[in-house]
């Protein structure tokens, strides 16, 4: 048998990037040489093996054809006859189809190499066509070598566009839509995921919540941008340099998906878009079964934003009551998260990208005073029940006083 390194590993050692898992693809074997030889069996639908050793994936050099849509509707021919070259004809991007053999010799049989120079993701084979989530991948791609200079190749993008029209996407799985989103989101460039998903036309497939937000205007006085799917995407990039957490990311992605149904008669004005919001990502995360980590946090951005940006302004019982909202006390870790996205979205506008934004300071300073009264020292005072939680909203409510008042002693101190 021969043993062939694959896929991501070499594409990437060619880029000069770090290589973060090696595939290989194994010609000439059979299950039971594979099995034989002590790897062990892990694939369900293709035969893929681990390493005895190095736990490394080996797969048997197969052929596929498409038998029904959908991602299982592919009937998979793994035998010792397979090419190298046929198995590397059903991937996905000439880049993600060159080998190297055991003494580093490079096989690519359809350009990749010339594609990596070009910069370009270019599809090996119209069979592209038989598999949806070939679609999320080049997005991903796109969205992670972009800052390199990559860009989808005119005629990928064409069969990508034919692949939407003729409803491939409809075929996909929720697990997969997920799993692909949530490494772009975690990865450089994700507006450029779903940047490449609008070109396409897979956005309103599947995030139609998203797509939607194109076109509908916004007051110019707050959003020089005005467009809401700009603004949009503007608040995610702003979360890229903001925060490494995909979590934090997919928040400040989701803040205004309110702004997508709101009347048409009180536009540009966004009345209420933010209780309309928490619906909408309601549903986007059970249509994908998103964890509840994402929702969480999405809703309390898309539910308070405007509170955060206006914090200054905000009576102590407003603020006390949103801290609690916020569930501020119980779980004090994720303040950070929704202050983090609260940012992107004030700079994730024309002209506010490099504006301070003091009012996540403030809510730091707020929360901190009001996490320093504790219920036990009431409690040592005597104190039961609906007392306590009646003296710990009253003794918060004074300290968010008292800081509101000190805040506007120096702010009129400065001017
Ligand atoms: P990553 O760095 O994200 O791991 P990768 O290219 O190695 O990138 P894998 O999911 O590990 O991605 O897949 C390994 C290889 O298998 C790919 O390089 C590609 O050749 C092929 N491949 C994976 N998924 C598909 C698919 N849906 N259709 C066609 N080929 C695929
Ligand atoms: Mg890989």
């Amino acid at each position: 048998m021969d043993i062939y390194l694959v896929g991501g590993a070499v594409r990437d050692a060619l880029l000069g990037l770090p290589v973060q898992e090696r595939d290989w693809v194994v010609v000439g074997a059979t299950v039971e040489e594979m099995l034989a030889g002590g790897y062990r069996q892990v694939g369900r639908d293709f035969p893929v093996f681990l390493h005895p050793q190095t736990h490394e994936e080996h797969a048997l050099a197969r052929t596929e054809r498409k038998t029904a849509p959908g991602y299982r509707g592919f009937e998979v021919h793994a035998a010792p006859d397979v090419t190298l070259e046929e198995d590397l004809e059903r991937r996905d991007l000439t880049i993600n189809a060159m080998a190297r053999d055991d003494q580093g010799r490079l096989i690519d049989p359809f350009g990749g190499q010339a594609d990596l120079q070009a910069q370009r993701l270019r599809h090996v084979s119209p069979a592209f066509a038989e598999d949806p989530v070939r679609i999320l991948r080049v997005a991903r791609f796109a969205a992670r070598l972009g800052p390199l200079g990559f860009s989808v190749a005119p005629e990928t993008m064409d069969l990508m566009r034919r692949m939407v029209a003729a409803g491939e996407v409809d075929a996909l799985v929720p697990e997969r839509v997920w799993q692909e989103t949530e490494r772009a989101l975690a990865g450089p460039g994700p507006s450029r995921f779903f940047q490449v998903l609008r070109e396409c036309g897979a956005l309103a497939v599947l995030f139609p919540e998203l797509d939607r937000l194109y076109g509908v205007p916004q007051p110019p006085r707050h959003h020089p941008e005005v467009d809401t799917g700009i603004h949009t995407f503007m608040v995610l990039d702003q979360a890229e340099r903001l925060s490494r957490d995909p979590v934090v990311r997919f928040a400040a992605l989701t803040h205004d998906l309110g702004k997508g149904n709101t009347p048409r008669d009180i536009l540009p004005s966004h009345h209420g878009h933010e209780q309309r919001g928490v619906v909408l990502i309601d549903q986007l995360c059970d249509r994908y079964r998103i964890p509840n980590r994402y929702r969480e946090l999405a809703r309390l951005v898309a539910g308070y934003h405007g509170h955060m940006h206006r914090v200054f302004e905000l009576r102590s019982d407003t603020l006390a009551k949103t801290l609690e909202g916020l569930d501020a006390y119980r779980r004090p870790e994720r303040v950070e998260g929704i202050l983090l996205a609260c940012e992107a979205d004030y700079r994730g506008r024309t002209g506010f990208e490099e504006r301070p934004y003091p009012q996540a300071d403030y809510v730091r300073r707020a929360h901190a005073r009001c996490l320093d009264i504790q219920a036990r020292e009431l409690v040592e005072q005597g104190l039961k029940g609906q007392a306590i939680t009646q003296a710990l909203r009253r003794l918060r409510i004074e300290a968010l006083t008292e800081l509101k008042q000190a805040h506007e002693a120096r702010a009129a101190g400065d001017s």
